[in-house]
């Protein structure tokens, strides 16, 4: 079941929406070499609880921390140690924040110092197939909407488009009803109504789409080890259009 947000709903996950974006904001201040990953979480941490939010990663099916900090060949779900970035770096950082019982989850992929233009690059297409499949938000048009902007935005560049995982629908809980994939096939699937809610996440490889998860079960990462980029918003279907529950213009300013 899809579950639909009223009005008072969206306006309280944006209330969480954008704790999750000044979080990743300053995050993407701090992240510079030599800053560890323990660092930036606990930071993250701090940041989330003062405003009286909780981190909604930390413990959920065990994980251990409040981001998760995903370094090159990492696609998502690393675990935040004592690694220390170093320039030519880049780092996809989750985070969730829960507020007054409303989830806000969104990702950006930071380059750490001098990173080369390919790399760079990589980061620009994903980032821009987000906001792709953000404009796909709209009443009227269908689920795989979505899912087709992203592929038809990305395959032209040749990169690998991670499969395995996918967005989801977010409220009270962090994954709801629907799965939002990063592929499909346009004018298909059930037909977007206002009040849906959904982190809409792609996941892309500068090499072979294909991943594999590491023994510590979870983190993630590309099976040719080449870099790999992931951006993430949560936002709301509204009859006036998408709003972007974890937009960082107020912040980034
Ligand atoms: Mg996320
Ligand atoms: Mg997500």
């Amino acid at each position: 079941m899809i579950i639909r947000k009223s009005p008072k709903e969206i306006v309280k996950m944006r209330a969480a929406g954008q704790v999750v974006a000044e979080t990743l904001t300053k995050v993407r201040k701090m992240a510079r070499p030599g800053v560890s990953l323990k660092e930036l979480d606990a930071m993250a941490e701090d940041n989330i609880r003062s405003h009286g939010a909780t981190p909604t990663f930390k413990g959920y099916r065990g994980f251990p921390a409040t981001l998760c900090t995903s370094v090159n060949e990492e696609v998502v779900h690393g675990i935040p140690s004592g690694r220390r970035l170093k320039s030519g770096d880049v780092i996809s950082v989750d985070c969730g924040a829960t507020l007054e019982g409303y989830i806000g989850d969104s990702a950006i992929t930071i380059p750490v110092g001098e990173v080369p233009e390919d790399i760079l690059h990589l980061l620009d297409v994903t980032e821009k197939s987000l906001y792709q499949a953000i404009d796909a938000c709209v009443v009227g048009n269908r689920l795989f909407d979505i899912s087709y902007a992203v592929q038809s935005y990305v395959e032209p560049h040749g990169y690998g488009l991670v499969r395995e995982y996918c967005g989801h629908g977010v409220g009270t809980k962090l994954h709801e009803q629907p799965q939002v994939p990063n592929l499909g096939r346009p004018h298909t699937g059930p037909r977007l109504k206002p009040g849906w809610c959904l982190a809409i996440e792609p996941m892309v490889n500068l090499g072979t789409h294909q991943v594999e998860t590491l023994e510590d079960e979870w983190t993630v990462v590309t099976r040719d080890r080449k870099p790999s980029a992931h951006f993430e918003h949560s936002i709301a279907i509204t009859e006036d259009g998408p709003i972007i529950l974890t937009d960082r213009s107020a912040f980034e300013a």
